[in-house]
């Protein structure tokens, strides 16, 4: 069997890790590890050690791991039939099963979906989609497209655009010019300390209305947006944040693309979040939660206002010239339709709404007096943590300060629990498996509280 030490040596030649900080990780300062097993909400790795993964892998495997029945659906199609493309009417029987069960499950008013492989690239098609959109319209100057600082949408170069958190801009020469960044909808870290949520909300719609007068409705196509932001610090919208923007956006004629890739499927404690809050989006991003990610796909769910002008556009112009070989992918499709049958037969919605929220109540109860807490918040299954340098003056530490990551490694080191430090560095982030039990959330909430006696 090959030593860990022959694992790290040959990881550290030959491996380039995304996200990651390259000369440290080459110089030996980050370690190699090497996840060999995993079970409900429990990884393993070589060593035996086992650790609860409160962040679901990259917060996707949300019905837990070890599924067999994904892994059986998994094997099934690749012994039947492991690949066939999707081109020109071509199918399988998952592929067209799972669509009807994705329009099945979603809001009433879309029509269908394109299959991708991840989030990134279902937004690069939906941005496409989008200029293709109006060009048959006729209106060939409506292309720009609006994003909030601190959304994330990917990593590819119009989906690191529209990303907007700076390490996934600074030296590539990002955002591209078509994309406009406009406020986060994050009250906690408002200017205005004495602002109500409402007068914030109102704040961050004149903000976005005078972006739109400065750079004229008739330039801009689309505003996307995740209905929660997720790795921009995980931060439910302020109360009435998502009607007043959509009230804008229907005034000029501007579609909205909600970006369900971390909530569709029921992290929210709901199906989508877009059924949370009343969002009518034009199209939908779905990824992580479509597979639980036993297996790589990703969609764009079409409405019918925008369906019936791409339909127009290919009698005008022929096929749509856009496509990827693994749309649709068999194995992807099978994993999906197992993972949606398992998340209905198990009732694992309602699970992330309940356990999600006492998960919230009992970090709340267990971490909202420390000194250095400033906000403990969160949605159905995602919750975060912010910490603070001094609460009552409101000082934020440096990202220099690097808690949100020692929290973590002490977290991990002490109790083997796993939880993200989100990109900004002051927030530790939560998005366990919806199958987390009570006494799992127990265990998350008392080590977290240890970890940051023993940091701060
Ligand atoms: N959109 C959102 C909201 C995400 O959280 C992510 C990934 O975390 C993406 C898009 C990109 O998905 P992927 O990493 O599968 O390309």
């Amino acid at each position: 069997m090959l030593t860990n030490d022959t694992l790290g040596q040959w990881d550290r030649e030959n491996f380039f890790h995304p996200s990651t900080h390259l000369a440290q990780h080459a110089r030996g300062e980050t370690p190699t590890r090497v996840i060999k097993t995993a079970s409900g909400v429990y990884i393993e790795d070589r060593d035996g050690n086992k650790m609860l993964d409160a962040f679901a892998g990259l917060y996707c495997v949300n019905v837990g791991y070890g599924r067999q029945e994904i892994a059986e659906a998994i094997a099934d199609q690749a012994r039947e039939l492991a690949y066939y493309h999707s081109y020109v009417g071509h199918g399988t029987e998952a592929s067209i099963t799972l669509s009807k069960m994705i329009l099945d499950r979603a809001p009433s008013n879309m029509s269908k979906v394109y299959f991708g492989l991840g989030g990134s690239d279902a937004n690069e098609t939906n941005v496409k989609l989008i200029w293709y959109y109006n060009n048959i319209l006729g209106r060939p100057e409506k292309k720009k497209i609006i994003s909030r600082w601190r959304g994330y949408h990917g990593s590819g170069l119009v989906t690191g655009s529209l990303t907007g958190l700076d390490l996934f801009h600074k030296k590539f020469d990002l955002p591209m010019s078509q994309v406009i960044h406009t406020e986060a909808p994050y009250y906690f870290r408002r200017d205005n300390l004495d602002q109500s949520e409402a007068e914030f909300v109102a704040h961050c719609v004149a903000a976005l209305e005078a972006q739109i007068e400065r750079e004229g409705a008739d330039t801009i196509a689309a505003f996307i947006g995740e209905p929660i932001l997720g790795t921009g610090g995980i931060v439910p919208p302020p109360e009435g944040y998502w009607a007043a923007i959509q009230a804008v956006l229907r005034k000029h004629d501007i579609l909205l693309v909600a970006d369900e890739v971390v909530t569709g499927f029921g992290r929210l404690g709901t199906m989508f979040g877009s059924d949370h809050y009343g969002m009518e989006s034009d199209i939908i991003t779905i990824a992580k939660g479509l597979t639980s990610a036993y297996a790589p796909l990703s969609g764009s769910i079409i409405s019918d206002k925008v369906w019936k002008v791409l339909e127009q556009g290919t009698d005008e112009n022929g096929a749509i010239g856009h496509g990827w070989t693994y749309s649709a992918h068999p194995i992807g499709a099978a994993a999906g339709v197992a993972n949606l049958k398992l998340i209905d037969d198990l009732n694992l919605i309602e699970n992330a709404g309940t356990i999600g929220a006492y998960l919230k109540k009992s970090m709340q109860e267990a971490l909202s007096e420390h000194a250095n807490v400033g906000d403990v918040r969160g949605e159905g299954m995602l919750c975060a943590v912010e910490f603070v340098k001094d609460k009552d003056s409101r000082t934020y530490f440096d990202a220099a300060d690097k808690i949100g990551p020692q929290i973590s490694a002490t977290l991990l080191a002490q109790d083997k629990v796993i939880a993200r430090a989100m990109p900004q560095g002051d927030i530790l982030g939560f998005a366990p498996p919806f199958c987390l039990s009570r006494e799992e959330a127990d265990t998350v909430v008392a080590a977290t509280a240890r970890a940051v006696k023993t940091v701060l």
